[in-house]
């Protein structure tokens, strides 16, 4: 384990998930290595816009194998069902199983339902985007929002926006929505969201989620549709297969993205907890998901070459944030992912915001015509 001989040939990488971390990944690796791409699903899913298929604007879904054509790429629609390290195996829930030399594991994150009691049969999430629209186009009431996240924010927006007329929306946040931002960023998040109607109950704890709203420390709230938005959880099978992990179930990894504890599986995106020296610990971002993928693969083409890999150079430009189609909040950060002071609001940041939605779909696209395309920003200094 983790002592292959490194003999620039052609190695098999299997990668689990073809999320944003995970395509990349296999697109990049592609370049030198045979990749088989593992998801139970047949079309990428395009999760930063989950909110917007919330409220009825679906896209038109991408393929995986339109998205890998012409790359030594093939993809398997199943799931991993267990990975074995010491035999280098993945087992499929279809039956199959899988050997690699090396393994890419994508499998992001979800929404935690377990949070408090009820969530799970009295709750919608955003992975029930499809249903939620469905449920909202035809009714009307009170939606409750629970999470005072970019998530919980970004979905309570586009919903006021879209549905206004007929739902009441709620947002219901432990703290202030907007945690991350500078003060003039959370005054202007509450200020937009109180100006598409959507009615805020900050500072309020909820304890249960039942069949009439919401139990909370404030007292019940009625609502006829709850949408749950408030934390997210990884997969358990990297703990499962015996990678070490910290206590939210993330796989540990170094500079070059390996497992700390198995260096031939690499972890990406949500799945892993990634620290770069001057960032600290990454965000679980699709910012963060594409970088990491793409190191990886250059960590594999590296070893494969006999060569020790480089660690990831990374830092954020800024938190953004989309408030309905006509508004959105751009906060530039410092190089340790903290806010400045000044924000771009309005109009100029909704284009902006949906520029950068574009550019990751493009990024990908790209990769796959000439892989090493998509680049990412670093700090002006090593650290
Ligand atoms: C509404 C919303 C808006 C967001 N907006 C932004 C934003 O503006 N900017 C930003 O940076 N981030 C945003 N995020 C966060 C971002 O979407 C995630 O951080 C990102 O998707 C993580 O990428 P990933 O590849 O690690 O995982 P994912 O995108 O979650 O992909 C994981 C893949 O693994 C597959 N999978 C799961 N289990 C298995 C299994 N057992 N076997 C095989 N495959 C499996 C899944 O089907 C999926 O395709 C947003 C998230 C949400 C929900």
């Amino acid at each position: 384990m983790g002592n292959m001989t490194d003999t620039g040939q052609k190695q098999h990488v299997v990668v689990v998930g073809a999320g944003y971390a995970g395509m990349t990944a296999a697109l990049r690796v592609s370049r030198r290595h045979r990749v088989t791409l593992v998801d139970p699903k047949e079309c990428f899913a395009e999760r930063i816009r989950l909110h917007e298929r919330a409220a009825g604007r679906a896209g038109t879904p991408i393929a995986l194998r339109e998205l890998v054509a012409g790359r030594d790429i093939t993809p398997v629609t199943a799931k991993a069902a267990s990975i074995d390290p010491d035999t280098r195996t993945v087992r499929l829930d279809n039956g199959a199983t899988l050997t690699y030399d090396r393994l890419v594991y994508a499998l992001g994150s979800s929404t935690d339902t377990t949070r408090v009691p009820g969530i799970t049969e009295h709750a919608y999430t955003l992975e029930q985007a499809r249903e939620l629209s469905d449920r909202l186009a035809h009714g009307t009431g009170t939606v409750t929002i629970v999470g005072g996240g970019t998530t919980g924010i970004e979905l309570a927006a586009e919903l006021a926006e879209s549905a206004g007329a007929t739902w009441r929306v709620r947002l219901v946040t432990g703290s202030k929505p907007g945690g991350g931002l500078s003060a003039a960023g959370r005054a202007y998040v509450c200020s937009s969201l109180e100006g598409l109607g959507v009615r805020l109950h900050p500072h309020t704890r909820v304890r249960a989620v039942h069949g009439g709203g919401l139990s909370t420390d404030r007292g019940e709230l009625a609502s006829d549709v709850v949408v749950w938005a408030a934390a997210f959880t990884v997969p358990s099978l990297a703990a499962e297969a015996g990678l070490r992990v910290d206590e939210r179930g993330r796989a540990l990894v170094d500079g070059a993205m390996r497992s700390l504890s198995h260096p031939d599986v690499f972890v990406v995106g949500d799945a892993a907890r990634v620290t770069v020296p001057g960032a600290g610990e990454l965000r679980m971002a699709c910012a963060t998901a594409m970088p990491t993928g793409a190191h990886a693969a250059e960590s594999i083409e590296a070893l494969s070459r006999g060569r020790e890999p480089r660690p990831l150079r990374f830092r954020y430009l800024a938190q953004c944030i989309s408030l309905g189609r006509r508004d959105g909040i751009i906060q530039p950060v410092r190089t340790d992912d903290s806010a400045h002071r000044l924000v771009i609001t309005g109009r100029p940041a909704a284009r902006i915001n949906e520029w950068i939605n574009r550019y990751t779909l493009n990024s990908l696209h790209a990769e796959r015509r000439r892989p090493g395309t998509y680049r990412w920003a670093k700090p002006l200094l090593p650290s």
